[in-house]
């Protein structure tokens, strides 16, 4: 198989990426770790957008669960996303990579609101775009946004960091001797009910042609390599040669 290359991608992180070895919040080492793997993309001359999740915070749908209200609960998740994107931002500033942060819900003292166009003028002049506060829109959750905002960015592919290197046949940390498939049609992911991101996510990838690349984020130089398409991952896409 040829590896395919992409130019503009955007990269989705969980909040739990963030969180590093810790059990809540936010961990400054981890986010450099991760501020490193950007930086190095955007100067071998990739394009990279992002979308933070808000998992290491405040999640909707375990606010519902304690009895918050599920709308109020699921604007508490779109908030902790914006702390994780100012974060992201702050960290990669400091390794010396131009961000901006732009809000679905607009927060004029922290961040611009989202505005379509001018984050694709961002882009165009090598800035990093993070995409905070999700869609903005409760019952959503930041895969979905992830998949919205490459195909409004015009991204190449979705690349989602996690802390195993693709999907497997079944969980790499409990089976020992299970696989990982190099690549997997979108229809399989749904049928087979596969955990790469939620089936809002990966439907709106298919429909719009937009490749999911599943990698492990907490290898270092791992985001580059595939990128190049010499690292381990898999690979999720319309008409795959194998699966
Ligand atoms: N969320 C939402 N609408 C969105 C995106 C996120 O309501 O468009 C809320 C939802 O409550 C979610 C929380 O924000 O649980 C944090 O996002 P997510 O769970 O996707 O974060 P991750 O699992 O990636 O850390």
């Amino acid at each position: 198989m040829t590896a395919p290359r992409f130019k503009r991608i955007l990269l989705k992180l969980s909040g739990e990426v963030l969180m590093g070895q810790g059990q809540f919040g936010i961990d400054p080492a981890t986010c450099e770790r991760v501020a490193r793997e950007v930086k190095a993309a955007t100067e071998a001359g990739f394009e990279i957008c992002m979308v933070v999740g808000g998992g290491n915070i405040f999640r909707g749908l375990a606010g519902a669960a304690q009895g918050f209200e599920r709308a109020s609960a699921d604007y508490m998740g779109m908030l902790a996303t914006v702390m994780n994107a100012l974060a992201m931002q702050n960290t990669l500033e400091r390794l010396g990579v131009d961000t901006r942060v732009q809000s679905a819900i607009p927060m004029a003292s922290v961040s611009e609101p989202y505005i379509r166009r001018k984050a694709m003028r961002h882009m165009e002049k090598g800035r990093v775009v993070i995409f905070a506060a999700g869609t903005g829109l409760p019952f959503f959750t930041t895969d979905t946004t992830a998949a919205l905002r490459a195909a409004e960015m015009n991204c190449d592919a979705l690349f989602k960091g996690t802390s195993v290197d693709g999907v497997y046949n079944a969980d790499p940390k409990k089976v020992p001797d299970a696989t990982r498939y190099e690549e997997l049609s979108f229809d399989r992911v749904l049928v087979d009910n596969l955990k790469v991101m939620d089936a809002t996510a990966v439907a709106l990838c298919r429909d719009n042609n937009i490749p999911i690349v599943v990698f492990n984020i907490r290898d270092e130089g791992t985001l580059e390599a595939v990128l190049r398409g010499e690292g381990t991952s898999t690979i999720v896409r319309n008409n795959p040669e194998s699966a």
